[in-house]
């Protein structure tokens, strides 16, 4: 028999409240319930919505691999309410690791470090790391704290597809594959967080993210490697990081990213294609005029990367639904600013 669909269950909690209203307590106890008992419950989370399970518990686990459709070489990111939490869970606390997490957490960085006897086999791909983080939503803080034990959360979408980053997305992807989705409204980052490896020195990226390197710089005060920013044999050689499968965060449609978008998007309509073109230079006249065309969608993209990446990920879902030939973006400046976008689209483009 099939499984029901999940309950979405709102839980707002307007940012004025120093605690939240007593019917989103009502949706975090259910919750916790459902996570105490082996359950899978799809997360608000300021980056996209993540699809946990109580990390300690291998069988809940699995199940997270099997609602996904991921395979169990790709490692996931355990969730805590704090500091306190991450470090019982590492076997060993890098002072990189610390002066990260004391000055970004909680926020969109991961933390990579040696992982700790608790953590069952499963969540870090058999590996010897793990990835921990202390996210910024502070609905998904005080789930995890009222649970008493970590998430294990990748993000909640079938293997390979675009993340989500509204409950809708979620209710959409992996519908009666999982028991509840905790409603939180739309996630303000819009993309996976930063992940850095606190296990080498110095430091390297593995996945770039809203926390920039430069932040990161700052936070530990010496340098740091931004490895997906290097040639690609340097990046496979460095690959330990699964957020680095060369194909991720797909949208359905294909996907094109061009520095002449323009006389790409006239070439492709004029072949009679139907077009989505997201851009920032809807001002531009020949933007202006290709836009008359019935076969082109114009989406005007913020010119902003922390806005451009809080809305693309919603935009792709969106465009998925109209089944047209290809998206076409712009490609974005060659700047750390736009490096965590850069990625998406990349990945999102290799075949
Ligand atoms: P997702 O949450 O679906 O975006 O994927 C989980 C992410 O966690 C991957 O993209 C990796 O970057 C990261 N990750 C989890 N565990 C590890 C680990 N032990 N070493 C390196 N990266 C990890
Ligand atoms: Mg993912």
């Amino acid at each position: 028999m099939a499984r029901p669909l999940p309950d979405i269950l709102p839980a707002p909690w307007p940012a004025d409240l120093p605690a939240p209203p007593a019917r989103t307590d009502e949706a975090v106890t259910r919750a916790a319930e459902l996570l105490a008992s082996g359950g899978l419950v799809a997360i608000p989370t300021e980056t996209v919505y993540g699809l946990a399970a109580d990390a300690l518990d291998a069988d809940a686990v699995d199940r997270i691999f099997a609602a996904k459709g991921r395979p169990a070489t790709n490692p996931l990111i355990v969730h805590v309410a704090d500091t306190a939490m991450a470090r019982s869970l590492a076997a060993d606390w890098p002072q990189a690791a610390e002066l990260i997490t004391a000055s970004l957490w909680p926020g969109p960085v991961t933390v990579i470090v040696p992982r700790g006897p608790r953590i069952p086999d499963n969540v870090t791909a058999g590996g010897p790391t793990v990835a921990l983080r202390c996210p910024e939503h502070r609905l998904t803080r005080r789930l995890i704290a009222t649970l008493g034990r970590p998430l294990a959360a990748p993000s909640a979408n079938r293997s390979m597809q675009l993340s989500p980053t509204t409950a809708g997305h979620v209710l959409e992807g992996l519908g009666n594959r999982i028991d509840l989705i905790l409603d939180g409204g739309p996630c303000g980052r819009g993309i996976e967080s930063t992940v850095v490896d606190c296990t080498t020195d110095p430091p390297r990226i593995l996945r770039p993210g809203p926390i920039t390197r430069a932040e990161l710089e700052a936070a530990i005060g010496r340098p740091v490697v931004d490895v997906t920013a290097a040639d690609d044999d340097a990046k496979s050689a460095a690959v330990r990081s699964p957020g680095m499968l060369p194909r991720h965060y797909a949208p359905k449609t294909p996907l094109e990213v061009s520095a002449t978008a323009a006389e790409r998007v006239e070439e492709l309509v004029q072949a009679g294609k139907r077009i989505a073109w997201l851009t920032a230079q809807i001002d531009d006249p020949r933007v202006r005029s290709l836009a008359a065309s019935r076969d082109l969608l114009v989406v005007p993209m913020p010119a902003d990367p922390a806005a451009f990446a809080t809305s693309l990920y919603a935009t792709l879902h969106a465009i998925d639904r109209r089944s047209l030939d290809r998206i076409i973006i712009d490609a974005p400046p060659d700047t750390d600013a736009w490096r965590a976008v850069t990625d998406r689209l990349s990945r999102a483009t290799k075949a």
